[in-house]
């Protein structure tokens, strides 16, 4: 019989079964009636789930699109933008702000490690940046920034765009947009809502709107906040053609977080990344990511010195796992593991056995049982 697999990269995360049943659903005209009342309901949801006294937006599109909406939408060319990095992801902002003839700072962590808040300020009061961007989670490094405590430092500097990347991060680490004073976030479908890819949905602050509107007309159609602004007011009307299915897939998606409550989801990441963690750590595995900067969304996990990357990779997968290669300097050094979105007990438990099958297979000296007894106690704790 053949082993199912389970999808544990970081995006796309396993899709439940009603959300797939929604992208199996006969297509109907953008402007059927019900589905405009969908997804004004859907818009409606996420601007008070999330805290958002401004605007959403959700637009077909991946993650990146998000990134490039962003910048789009808040400077224009000439204007300086600090990056602040912590990963592959931190770093795509540079060559795509550089495309936009924008003047680009950047501050970079070692991997692991986060860009000290302090450092963030000094570098802010020496010009006027038109925007800040800052990777919530750095899928390549499985490391968390301090967001809420940024958003705090920002409101000494209130004519600079506070622009936060939740790709990794968005329904699984906690965000609100007003209380955090953040300005855009954004997010795609594939990572922690647990949708199929194909969609990209933003929070823009009523500052960044107005940041919008001073700009006049943008060199970009698709991605124009003010082309989109009237459809997420009122669906009925046409831009662009919505992705129907996955507006409803999305949808139920966010029923499923408010029927777990946001809050208890932000605390069932927490909890399930922890006990994640301590386990694979006792399996001799290291996290790349530094105690107190460690996401919830995903690990990256150095492997001990030896362990060859495609032969552990291809035996996981074997036992019925998909997880991601390392990126940059930690290709064939490490894998990354996602534990986002909807996953429950049984996937943590069938996970870390199979880690320990390949392990084993893979020559590494690991003690079957170990991790699963680890993930057993932290759940019944
Ligand atoms: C996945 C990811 C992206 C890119 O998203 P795509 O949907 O692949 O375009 C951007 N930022 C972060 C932090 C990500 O994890």
């Amino acid at each position: 019989m053949k082993t199912r697999k389970l999808l544990m990269i970081p995006g796309p995360t396993p899709v439940a079964r009603s959300i797939q049943d929604q992208m199996g659903r006969e297509t109907v005209a953008f402007g059927d009636p019900a589905f405009v009342k969908d997804f004004k309901e859907l818009i409606e949801d996420l601007k008070v789930m999330f805290r958002c006294s401004g605007e959403v937006f959700v637009l077909a599109g991946t993650g990146t699109m998000g990134m490039e909406t962003a910048i789009a939408n808040v400077t224009k060319r000439g204007d300086n933008v600090l990056i602040v990095s912590h990963g592959f992801f931190g770093d795509r902002f540079i060559d795509l702000c550089t495309r936009k003839g924008l003047n680009v700072d950047v501050l970079s962590s070692e991997w692991g490690e986060i860009v000290p808040v302090d450092k963030i300020r000094e570098k802010l009061k020496e010009k006027h940046y038109a925007a800040m961007t800052v990777t919530h989670v750095d899928t390549s490094t499985g490391v968390c920034a301090p967001v809420a405590e940024i958003g705090e430092m920002m409101k000494e500097f209130p004519e600079t765009i506070y622009i936060v990347d939740g790709v990794c991060a968005t329904a699984g680490e906690v965000e609100y947009i007003d209380d955090m004073g953040i300005d855009i976030l954004f997010t795609g479908s594939q990572k922690a809502f647990g949708v199929a890819p194909g969609l990209t949905m933003l929070w823009v602050s009523n500052k960044a709107m107005e940041r919008r509107k001073s700009l006049g007309t943008i060199p970009e159609f698709y991605i124009d906040f003010e082309k989109w602004l009237p459809i997420m007011h009122d669906p009925a009307k046409y831009f662009g053609t919505p992705a129907v299915n996955l507006v409803w897939a999305l949808k139920e998606a966010v029923r499923l977080i408010k029927e777990e409550g946001l809050e208890n989801r932000y605390a069932r990441h927490k909890k399930y990344a922890r006990i994640m963690q301590s386990a694979l750590e006792a399996l001799g595995f290291k996290i790349l990511a530094k105690e107190g900067h460690r996401a919830v969304t995903l690990s990256n996990l150095v492997y001990p010195e030896g362990t060859d990357d495609a032969k552990f990779r291809g035996l996981l997968a074997e036992e019925g796992i998909m997880v991601a290669g390392g990126l940059g300097a930690y290709a064939g050094k490490m894998f990354r593991l996602g534990h986002m979105g909807n996953i429950d007990k049984h996937d943590l438990v069938s996970v870390i056995a199979t880690i320990e099958r390949a392990a084993y297979r893979a020559g590494m000296n690991v003690e079957l049982g170990k991790g699963v007894a680890i993930v057993q106690k932290g759940l019944v704790e």
